[in-house]
């Protein structure tokens, strides 16, 4: 149901147009593909109804890309899709389908021509992954694997895979950088590591593969019209959508994990990266990915840090309530400060976040307001 949205399709071309100017490999790109008349690249996006797929997906429409959704919709809303056609203007494939689900995919792939994977498909609850680690190891690393054995013997070998900060483990001094040691405090960065060693063999092994391990930071915000956004099932385990709940008033008030560390105001600080401003750092990875090979780990966040009690102001600001929150002890596994190098993402990609702590917090009220509407 989109009836509370106005979509304006002059939105789209202004958009592709800031594009075109501002990324001379995308404006070569688009312009050879319309050169081409028809041929448009076809990218497969696993996880695609989720949170930064769903985003991913409508910066792959507005770029000129074919995509076929997948998803198994384990923790996304089925309406999702029909968003993402209203935002992209096109329509797009849905595949409701697993990736442990090998016959699945190769029937997929017999069936369509696919240039590139992008694959955000899996689990991603830090907390409570180490009570169930089999099945955090089951679906996303054998996921991965099941999908890398389809693409080699379909042929297809570029993957843009969602990587995450958490691969720095705890002993790293900020910002990170990409030739910094690795390690996990928990299954779910055991998988991200195990994962990108995975694909990193398998580029070594076979020099056609092309394997992009990009490591987020913390992605917050929403597509600015509130259709897609972050909506997790039960009590967020996450800063932001923790406190977009409290503004909404369903839950009484925020705990802040700590205020004694050595930071500016004790409270931990993290990265925070708007996920629009994501979403256009795997188009920017897959254009990457079409003229080099080999498997390159890069950040994608701001290079810049907020620590909670900033984020709090913040929201305050965007939905001009009060945040109540109360200091209780600190979160197990947490650090004091995790946030980027950039220069990697800068240099190979040409891909710098754009958008403010403010936009990223007036996004996501945006989003959460709209909720009840949508
Ligand atoms: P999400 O849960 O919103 O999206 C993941 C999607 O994958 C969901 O739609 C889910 O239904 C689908 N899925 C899960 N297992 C599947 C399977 N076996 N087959 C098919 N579909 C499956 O999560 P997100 O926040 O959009 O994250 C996307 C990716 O980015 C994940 O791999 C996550 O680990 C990684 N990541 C996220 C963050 C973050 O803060 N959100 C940070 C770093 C890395
Ligand atoms: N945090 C908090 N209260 C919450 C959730 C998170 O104080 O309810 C703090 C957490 O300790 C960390 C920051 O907010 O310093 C970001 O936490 P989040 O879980 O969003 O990201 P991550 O720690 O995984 O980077």
């Amino acid at each position: 149901m989109v009836n509370h949205f106005t979509w304006n399709p002059g939105r789209v071309i202004i958009f592709v147009y800031k594009e075109a100017l501002t990324t001379p490999a995308l404006a070569h790109r688009q312009a050879k593909t319309k050169a081409k008349g028809a041929i448009t690249m076809a990218i497969l996006v696993t996880g695609g109804a989720g949170y930064i797929g769903s985003h991913t997906c409508v910066e792959l429409l507005e770029a000129g890309y074919d995509i076929i959704l997948l998803d198994n919709f384990s923790n996304a809303k089925r309406s999702v899709p029909d968003h993402i056609r209203t935002l992209g203007g096109r329509d797009v494939e849905v595949c409701e389908a697993d990736i442990l689900d090998e016959e699945g995919l190769h029937s997929l792939f017999s069936r369509r021509s696919i240039d590139a994977v992008i694959h955000f498909a899996g689990l991603k609850a830090v907390g409570g992954c180490a009570q169930i680690p089999l099945n955090y190891y089951y679906n996303n690393v054998a996921g991965t694997i099941s999908l890398c054995r389809v693409m080699a013997t379909r042929g297809c070998k570029r993957m843009i895979f969602s990587s995450s900060a958490t691969v720095y483990g705890d002993s790293n001094t900020v910002p990170f950088k990409e030739d910094y040691p690795t390690s996990a405090t928990n299954p779910y960065a055991m998988c991200k590591l195990v994962i990108e060693h995975i694909l990193r063999d398998i580029a070594a092994a076979d020099s056609e593969w092309s394997v992009a391990l990009l490591r987020y930071f913390n992605p917050i915000g929403a597509h600015p019209s509130g259709l897609i956004g972050e909506d997790p099932n039960g009590i967020p385990n996450n800063l932001a959508p923790y406190i977009a709940q409290v503004a909404a008033g369903k839950l009484p008030h925020l705990n802040v994990f700590g205020d004694d560390y050595a930071t500016r105001d004790g409270t931990g600080i993290r990265d925070y990266l708007h996920v629009s401003d994501l979403a256009n750092g795997h188009i920017r990875a897959l254009v990457y990915s079409e003229t080099n090979r080999g498997a390159q780990a890069i950040n994608l966040g701001t290079g810049a840090g907020y620590s909670v009690l900033e984020v709090i102001r913040a929201f305050e600001r965007a939905c001009g309530k009060e945040i109540p929150y109360q200091v209780t002890g600190r979160r197990p596994g947490d650090i004091a400060e995790c946030y980027a190098d950039t220069e990697k993402a800068q240099t190979l990609l040409q891909w710098k976040a754009r958008r403010g702590l403010d936009e990223m917090c007036a996004d996501m009220w945006n989003f959460a307001a709209k909720q009840d509407q949508i």
